[in-house]
């Protein structure tokens, strides 16, 4: 999937590699959509790099989207006071004019580079392939992925009877369904299912739920009028005889009761999770990646990392923080994209072409150019 703040990948991005799926061929490709991802999108443009961003997550903003959208922030410089969403929304705007691709819904599994040139080639596990100078890591705690049941069988049947994310309403029809979870999730995905289900049914562990107040007066009203389940419970067990579910064992405080179900719908939440990232022969201490601060590079040449995923003396957490790290990274980053240029500092209120295409005068390039901010 690709956000509908880019423009798709352009032919003239698209290269062959030997042996393997058309790469996809950028000056960087920046792994992870948070606020700090974003601003190094808007950056890679000022500089002249182009880009292409992967996230895990269907929406981009990271945290800030996945955590505490509407929370104020009051320590971004010049903004006093916005949301997180907000937050989000501003820096997807700055960053449009330049037109990068945005592929969400794609984690970043391996990373490989090639003896002749020194290029990257990165893969995701959509099998989608990229081919670019420099990586930069804007990951966060890892990728976003939802929380799983830890029950036999369950594995065995995602996809077909047990989901952690409901992305076509049609494919629960006439079902009988079960949705797992208290947050705002899985009642409003339960509140949409009952549309087009023939059964739904909340198991949840307690009897308040952590969802916005509106959502849980609708869910109880719903559940007066006999449209909804709530079950108070923990889900102990899946039946599924032949790979079929059929019942869903519900531990209570009394013993344990058994609902007829077609489908599961677990929204327990997200957690994140650095995955193959550990795996690349990068210095990770406690979950980070280590870097020199003088570039933000990691262990290995030409890739970088910045905001949350990055670690080194005195580190603090803040986006502000992110934004500054990812203006090193990239200048450094431009070295390994034009290795025959000097980039020259210029204000990019002085260079025409970038007040252009900031102002809506000019389209996105087809390819990167090399004058500096
Ligand atoms: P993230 O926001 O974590 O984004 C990383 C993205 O990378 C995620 O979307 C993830 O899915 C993606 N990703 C990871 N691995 C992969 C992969 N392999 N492939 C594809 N995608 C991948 N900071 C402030 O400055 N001010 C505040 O007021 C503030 N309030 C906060 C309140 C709360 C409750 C929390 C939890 C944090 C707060 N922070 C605040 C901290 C701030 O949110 C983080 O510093 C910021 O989100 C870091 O941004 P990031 O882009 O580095 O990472």
């Amino acid at each position: 999937m690709t956000a509908p703040i880019n423009d798709a990948a352009k032919d003239s991005d698209v290269e062959s590699l030997p042996e393997q799926r058309l790469a996809l061929r950028a000056d960087v490709l920046i792994v992870g959509a948070g606020p700090v991802g974003l601003f190094a999108a808007f950056e890679a443009g000022v500089i002249g790099l182009s880009c292409h961003v992967v996230d895990a997550l269907a929406e981009i903003g990271g945290q800030c989207i996945e955590l505490y959208p509407d929370k104020p922030i009051f320590d971004i410089p010049a903004i006093p006071v916005c949301t997180a969403r907000e937050l989000v929304e501003r820096l997807a705007e700055q960053c449009r004019p330049f037109g990068f691709a945005i592929h969400l819904g794609e984690r970043v599994i391996s990373i490989a580079q090639r003896d002749d040139d020194k290029r990257w080639t990165v893969t995701t596990d959509q099998g989608r392939v990229f081919d670019v100078a420099a990586i930069l890591l804007s990951a966060g705690n890892g990728a976003f992925m939802p929380q799983r049941l830890a029950l036999p069988g369950a594995s065995a049947l995602e996809g077909r009877h047990v989901h952690y994310a409901v992305r076509q309403l049609a494919q629960f029809a006439d079902a009988r369904v079960i949705v797992a979870g208290g947050g705002d999730s899985a009642l409003d995905w339960a509140l949409a299912l009952r549309k087009v289900a023939r059964h739904v049914t909340i198991v949840h562990r307690r009897e308040t739920f952590r969802a916005m107040a509106a959502t849980v007066e609708e869910v109880k009203r719903a559940a007066a009028a006999g449209e909804i389940d709530i079950v108070i419970g923990a889900i102990s067990a899946l039946h599924a005889p032949d790979g079929v579910l059929d019942t869903v064992a519900v531990k209570q405080i009394g013993g344990v009761v058994t609902l007829p179900a077609d489908q599961l719908v677990a929204l327990y939440g997200l957690v994140a999770d650095l995955g193959a990232i550990a795996d690349w022969g990068l210095d990770i201490r406690a979950g980070r990646i280590a870097v020199d601060t003088s570039g933000y590079e990691t262990s290995r040449a030409s890739v970088f990392a910045v905001g949350d995923i990055a670690t080194y003396p005195n580190k603090q957490k803040l986006i502000l923080s992110g934004f500054h790290e990812a203006s090193l990274a990239l200048r450094r980053a431009y070295a390994y994209a034009f290795p025959e240029k000097q980039r020259v500092h210029v204000h990019s209120s002085y260079d025409h072409a970038l007040s252009e295409r900031i102002l809506g005068t000019t389209p996105p390039p087809a390819s990167a150019s090399d004058e500096g901010a």
